[in-house]
């Protein structure tokens, strides 16, 4: 597939080389301010007034994302269009793509946003995944077979940061389950032994070339992303080879353009599971930047709002490059007591701290408020100013 890039400061179809954005959450508004650093206009689409990008962006249109008059806006306005988050309306990007660019394509983030057709992906690319059944009727819930015992339940659809998934051990407490979750459309996958977690952030161009960030240890806590530790040496090197083969495997076989996270589980050495399907398992996908590449902006040359800004305008992409050893803490609205924000002052006196927040007004418990990135010359240093952080901020270590 060739097109025509769309190059930062031109004009295009008689406007200024505008960008634009379905949601404004803070992935968007980290998009935006890496194509407004490029001089790109930029268009946010979001129903929210105070939305994260939309407070950063040139241009915000306040609609639901399947108003055709406010898609209608977002078409003549922009050059080319990209997404924020997975569960954006598959015929709204259908419509977009219609008349302009839209990366990552509906094809793409249709099957990244339901769990089923991402296992298939899985499947169809070789890679390993946990062993699971999907449900969708009684009868195939009653008919799971023993041995994905205890496993965890979750929606096929809009499930994030561990909600829409419930814990089950017995055949009584998945039939439970089951209608806790609305009795909706489910994969069960069997439980397995994690020894930790990993991801792994490809781009892909227009033209197929492939680029990655380097593989991304991750903490996760009650089901949100805790820390993120980005160095070499975080994981064995012939495991990170493997991950970012599969991740590229995968991004390949979806033609897939725009920047894709994929989640692993690194399986405990020796186990029964890892016997059966080897160390590294897939766990899901996102097809947009993800949280756990954050440290890229400021612990890399090109970080991964960067890649997609290039993927989107169909710029060259080059392999990029960490130059600092990094961790990043996530700075959930937890930390915030009594609605005040946490003794900046004492994190930023650390050397090598990276503030982002991303213009959140409310701090509720669990709310992804902004993140902390600490970079510096060797792991071991980086390593003790995050620790120094978290015990400022009040996080727990790690
Ligand atoms: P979400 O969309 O909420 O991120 P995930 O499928 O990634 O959902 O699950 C959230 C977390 O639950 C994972 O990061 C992992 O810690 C744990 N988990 C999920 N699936 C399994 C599994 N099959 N075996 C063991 N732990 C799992
Ligand atoms: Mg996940």
């Amino acid at each position: 597939m060739s097109r025509l890039a769309i190059l930062p400061g031109s004009v295009v179809n008689g406007q200024q080389a505008t960008l634009g954005v379905m949601g404004g959450g803070q992935l968007g508004r980290m998009f935006v301010h890496a194509a407004q650093a490029m001089g790109y206009f930029t268009v946010v689409l979001d129903p929210d007034v105070t939305s994260p990008a939309g407070r950063v962006s040139h241009d915000h249109i306040q609609t639901e994302y399947l108003d055709e008059q406010g898609l209608a806006q977002l078409m003549q306005r922009c050059a080319a269009i990209t997404t924020e988050f997975e569960n954006v309306p598959a015929p709204a990007l259908m419509t977009l793509g219609a008349a302009r660019p839209v990366a990552p394509s509906a094809e793409a983030v249709g099957i990244a946003q339901d769990r089923v057709k991402e296992k298939a992906h899985f499947v169809r690319c070789g890679v390993p995944c946990a062993p699971y059944a999907v449900i969708e009727t009684a009868a195939q819930l009653v008919a799971v077979p023993d041995d994905l015992l205890p496993g965890i339940l979750k929606t096929a659809r809009l499930g994030y940061d561990g909600k829409g998934q419930v814990r089950v051990t017995t055949c009584a407490e998945l039939v439970a389950g089951w209608d806790e979750l609305k009795n909706v459309t489910c994969v069960l996958e069997k439980m397995l032994p994690l020894k930790a977690e990993c991801s792994v952030i490809v781009a892909r161009g227009w033209d197929g070339v492939g680029v990655n960030l380097p593989v991304q240890l991750n903490l996760h806590r009650e089901g949100i992303l805790a820390v993120t530790e980005a160095f070499e040496g975080n994981m064995p090197p012939a495991l990170a080879e493997q991950a970012v083969a599969a991740a590229q495997a995968i991004a390949e076989e979806l033609h897939y353009v725009g920047v894709l996270c994929v989640e692993f589980f690194v399986l405990q050495e020796g186990s029964p599971a890892a016997q059966a399907l080897g160390n590294l398992i897939v766990n899901e996908m996102a097809p947009r930047p993800h949280n756990s590449g954050h440290y890229s902006l400021d612990a890399c040359d090109l970080s991964q709002f960067d890649l997609q800004v290039r993927t989107l305008a169909g710029l060259p992409l080059v392999q990029p490059r960490q130059h600092s050893p990094a961790i990043m803490l996530n700075l959930l609205g937890d930390l915030w007591r009594d609605n005040q924000p946490p003794p900046w002052n004492q994190v930023l006196a650390l050397p090598g701290a990276h503030l982002h927040l991303y213009g959140k007004l409310k701090a509720n418990k669990g709310r992804k408020m902004g993140h902390l990135t600490l970079t510096g010359a060797t792991v071991a240093e980086v390593r003790a100013t995050a620790l120094a952080a978290a015990k400022i901020l009040g996080i727990e270590a790690f």
